[in-house]
């Protein structure tokens, strides 16, 4: 099973990710997790990446498939996976093609959670996540413990520097001008499906499931 979820920043593409991992325990690889990783890691990409991911811009082309074309190769990759946040430009999925094509994996299915603008708005500038493990916390719908510890690793809770309103109106105008043309590029090659990402997460979850299956 070979996923990739597309989605405006905050459509709920990491949480469904999750679930579908937990359930068919394929591995969630998020573009944008293993670059938080490096930055808290203080590793050369780390340092290169975090300015520009602060500012809501995207990571080089070139970066980003030399990251993911390694990360495919692991072990965990080769009953499926989930990719989160990548592709994110044409050029991104143009050079998936390639890997997947050395990989001889030719199952793809690319299925789009789609939100409105406001929501996905009030969504990010509620959200928070645990500086340690990643978890995703929502001030109105899964608020953090008041002390802002992780109830799964007790790592602390954080606003990521891009969840600031200014930081993901600038976000959505790069998904609207280098995101938004794949589900184009998807729709002719006829792998392309759509899920309403307004629905309760189970249901979405649902309507994704019935999609794999
Ligand atoms: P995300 O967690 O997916 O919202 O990603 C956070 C940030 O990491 C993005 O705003 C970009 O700066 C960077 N990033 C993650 N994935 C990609 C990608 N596929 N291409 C370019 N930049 C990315």
């Amino acid at each position: 099973m070979h996923l990739i979820l597309l989605g405006a920043p905050g459509a709920g593409k990491g949480t469904q990710a999750k679930k579908i991992m937990e359930k068919y325990h394929i591995p969630q690889i998020s573009t944008g997790e293993i670059l938080r990783q490096h930055v808290s890691d203080k590793t050369e990409l780390g340092k290169k990446a975090k300015s520009t991911m602060d500012q809501g811009q995207l990571v080089s082309d070139g970066i980003i498939l030399e990251m993911v074309a390694d990360r495919l190769t692991h072990k965990d990759c080769r009953q499926g996976f989930i990719l989160d946040g990548f592709p994110r430009t044409i050029p991104q999925a143009k050079g998936l093609e390639h890997i997947l094509q050395n990989l001889h994996i030719k199952d793809l299915k690319v299925i789009e959670i789609h939100v409105d603008q406001e929501t996905i708005i009030k969504r990010l500038t509620s959200r928070r996540i645990c500086s340690n493990c990643g978890k995703d916390y929502n001030l109105n719908l899964n608020p953090p413990p008041p002390d802002n510890i992780c109830k799964v690793c007790g790592g602390k809770i954080i606003q990521r520097d891009d969840d600031k309103e200014e930081i993901i109106r600038k976000r959505l105008e790069i998904y609207k001008n280098q995101t938004k043309p794949l589900i184009e590029f998807y729709q002719q090659k006829g792998n392309f499906f759509r899920v309403d990402g307004e629905k309760e997460i189970g249901d979405i979850f649902s309507d994704i499931e019935n999609i794999i299956q």
